[in-house]
């Protein structure tokens, strides 16, 4: 009889292989066949899985209770082809639906082996899964298993003919070979310890664990670590089949103990939150339902934890039975799964809205409990969530066991329907006052994760900056420059700018230099991008691509070099308005290690130049805008910066103000400083400064000489506003953007 179903096994492989052939010929399309025909044999694997416990079900140690007696081969043989089978079936079915690289390699070199062993070792095979009788006469079981082999070695084969045969590399198999054992372990069934190794000693049950036993437990607490380092770098679409993956073989292993028949039987149904866990993480991987989710981290994460604080497991269960198994299959992936999730960042963090709506829902479902355990109480004993019996109370003393007294019952025609109002009110309480619990124990726990995350990634990043450093600084000390001498310059070397997301450059590809001695005057629209760069020039944001040097040191790599020879006026000060100026000035002066004697001459000489000398020792919070904007052009210039930056300073300005400024940007000029200031007021930039920049759109426009312009006649608000209302493609952009720009180099319109 078993040749019957080997061969009809050999004919369908035969046929379904010579249609994909014809079909090749014949250039028609077989990816919906195979889509359909892996959906068929899902749904064949899982009709034959769910028709009866297979016969080795009850082995021990592998020779007691064997559908083969003696025969210590077949039993193995049996127990493990069982078990590869279901492997190699899940690698072939997940091939087809999820395009993950090692699984190609996997179902062409394990599952089509597997599949094939299985086949030549039908008779075996066979017995193993229905038992004794499995050949006499016709059986259910054994068609179907013939079926599922034919179309697991049908479907790979056809994916070789259509798609070509090319042999894997060394690196794709050895990836392969480390990605196997996870695939194989996690569909290990639940009966296999037992069957391969049996009880380890009879007297030792869950509660008498040795410390080998507890060790084994221990270290499948690092399961979920190890998962997470495995994939945490990997892209999303890889974290999410795998996850799938695993969240599917858990549910295969936890129906190992149930059977159609079952589901006749509602005290049989999976409604204690640990055994819905089964059931709704692979339904919220696959169909990514986030609501769903936020219940299982809350609800069913609590519920898997207190029953695996207070297991019922039969006293006689031990480490190996199928019992413990499948309860801690049952339990501790139910309570690691979506934090796992969560933290493989396949789920987004919960708010505490979502938190509200999962407590709303257990609310809902407990209610629900309630009835369902009252009503099927008239027909066996149901104990969903044990609010029934005395299972919990028990453990926890005579107190609770009081509260079970008081008892509220009526009658529905036939139906009895009973309740224990204290202790199932008592129950709902406590259950709510955890997830309370819960909610804090996440807040700190994604607390703690940022935190070390974020010191992660911020070593990681200095790290490879010292590295950066020491090679962009070949040999020499950091306080030297990188390109001649200390002397005043700035220079933008094809500077861009991209900020976030964003897909547009804010400033590309600038270049120009400025020398000691000038006044320079930056120019554009609002949006232009002079911010952009002047903030760069500063230090305070990152350059994209490019470079900046000032006074010879790179801006990046010698940040606080650079900031110690520049002076920043912000457009928009923000200043520590408690404090009084001269309290400021001295901190801003400290900061910068200005000597005492130097920082004394410069305080007076500036609080006498902006008139500042009644007001100087007030707290800042007491002056007007022009006296802020005043401090902070003091503070920028208290060490005497080289090179003096300022963002459109003369905002707001009265005209006392604004000439007490740019007296002040005259004389640093003539002390052979650079002085680079933004500013929308023409008239000022064309009477102080030497030269000018022209930037739109995040490209420079222009650079010309003041004195040129003067030369040829034209006035500088003019020159800017040909400069400005020109079409963008006039302007010979590329030409001014590619090589630093040079005071003879000016653009003309
Ligand atoms: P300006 O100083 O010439 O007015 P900015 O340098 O402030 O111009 O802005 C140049 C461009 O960069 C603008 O399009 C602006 O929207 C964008 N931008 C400036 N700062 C940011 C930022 N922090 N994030 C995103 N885009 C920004």
């Amino acid at each position: 009889m078993e040749f019957i179903y080997i061969i009809l096994a050999l004919v369908l492989t035969g046929l379904l292989i010579f249609s994909v052939y014809f079909a090749k010929e014949k250039s028609i399309s077989i990816s919906l066949p195979r889509r359909i025909a892996v959906i068929l044999l899902s749904v064949i694997a899982f009709s034959r899985y769910m028709i009866g416990r297979v016969a080795v079900f009850g082995v021990r140690g592998v020779n007691m209770y064997s559908p083969f007696g003696d025969n210590i081969p077949a039993t193995v043989f049996a127990v493990i082809t069982i078990w590869f089978v279901y492997a190699a079936l899940f690698i072939i079915v997940f091939d087809e639906l999820f395009d993950y690289g090692q699984l190609r390699n996997m179902a062409r070199y394990f599952s089509v082996p597997v599949l094939l062993i299985a086949l030549a070792g039908f008779p075996i095979y066979g017995v193993g899964i229905a038992g004794t009788e499995a050949f006499v006469g016709f059986n259910l079981s054994m068609l179907l298993c013939a079926i599922e082999i034919a179309l697991g070695i049908a479907i790979v084969a056809s994916r070789i003919v259509t798609e070509g045969y090319s042999k894997p590399s060394r690196s794709e198999i050895g990836k392969m070979l480390a990605v196997l054992p996870f695939a194989v372990i996690s569909l290990m069934p639940i009966y296999a310890p037992q069957a391969l190794i049996g009880f380890v000693d009879p007297a030792l049950n869950t509660c008498g664990f040795s410390p080998e036993h507890r060790l084994t437990l221990y270290l499948s607490i690092a399961i979920p670590f190890v998962i997470f380092h495995a994939l945490k770098n990997k892209d999303e679409q890889t974290k999410r089949t795998v996850m799938l993956y695993f969240c599917y073989a858990l549910l295969w292993s936890y129906l190992a103990n149930w059977e159609f028949a079952d589901i006749k039987n509602p005290l049989c149904w999976p409604l204690h939150l640990c055994n819905t866990a089964m059931f709704l993480f692979p339904l919220c991987l696959t169909f990514k339902l986030e609501k769903i989710f936020n219940f299982c981290l809350f609800i069913n994460v609590m519920g898997a934890l207190l029953a695996a604080l207070m297991p019922n497991i039969s006293e006689s269960a031990n480490l190996l039975s199928s019992e413990t198994v499948l309860f801690w299959i049952n339990h501790y992936p139910a309570f690691f799964m979506p934090l796992l999730l969560v933290a493989l960042k396949l789920f987004r963090r919960p708010k505490f809205k979502e938190w509200v709506y999962s407590l709303i829902a257990f609310s809902v479902y407990f209610v629900l409990i309630l009835f369902i355990n009252a009503w099927f109480s008239n027909y066996g004993s149901v104990d969903f969530f044990f609010l029934n019996s005395d299972f919990i109370a028990a453990k926890l003393g005579k107190w609770a066991e009081d509260t079970r007294s008081i008892v509220a019952s009526f009658n529905i025609g036939e139906l009895t329907f009973t309740f224990y109002p204290l202790y199932q009110a008592l129950y709902f309480i406590v259950y709510v006052a955890v997830t309370v619990g819960i909610w804090f124990l996440y807040e700190i726990l994604f607390a703690s994760w940022d935190t070390s995350e974020d010191r992660r990634l911020r070593e990681r990043d200095y790290k490879r900056m010292k590295k950066d450093l020491f090679k962009f600084l070949n040999g020499k000390s950091i306080h030297e420059t990188i390109s001649g001498d200390y002397s005043p310059r700035l220079i933008l070397k094809n500077f861009s700018k991209k900020y976030g997301t964003n897909k547009h450059y804010s400033v590309n590809n600038v270049s120009f230099e400025v020398r000691g001695g000038e006044i320079f005057g930056f120019l554009g629209p609002n949006g232009a991008g002079k911010s952009t760069i002047i903030k760069s020039i500063v230090g305070i944001q990152t350059i994209t691509s490019g470079s900046i040097e000032v006074c010879g040191y790179d801006v990046e790599k010698q940040p606080v070099q650079a900031k110690l020879t520049t002076g920043f006026v912000p457009d928009h000060y923000a200043l520590y308005e408690n404090l009084t100026g001269r309290e400021y000035i001295n901190y801003i002066a400290d900061l910068y290690q200005v000597n005492k004697e130097y920082r004394d001459m410069m305080i007076s000489k500036y609080v006498s130049l902006f008139q500042l000398t009644g007001s100087f020792d007030n707290q800042m919070k007491t002056y007007s805008h022009g006296m802020k904007q005043k401090i902070t052009i003091m503070a920028a210039l208290v060490h005497n910066p080289k090179v003096w930056i300022l963002d459109e300073p003369l905002t707001g300005l009265d005209p006392t103000s604004i000439h007490e400024v740019k007296e002040c940007m005259k004389e640093h000029a003539a002390n052979g400083n650079i002085v680079f200031f933004s500013s929308h007021i023409i008239d000022v930039v064309e009477k102080i400064c030497d030269r000018i920049a022209i930037i739109k759109k995040g490209k420079l426009r222009a650079c010309v000489k003041v004195s040129e312009l003067e030369e040829q006649g034209i006035e500088l608000e003019k020159f800017y506003l040909d400069v400005i209302n020109a079409a963008d493609d006039e302007q010979p952009e590329s030409k001014e953007q590619e090589a630093p720009i040079s005071d003879e180099a000016a653009v003309t319109q």
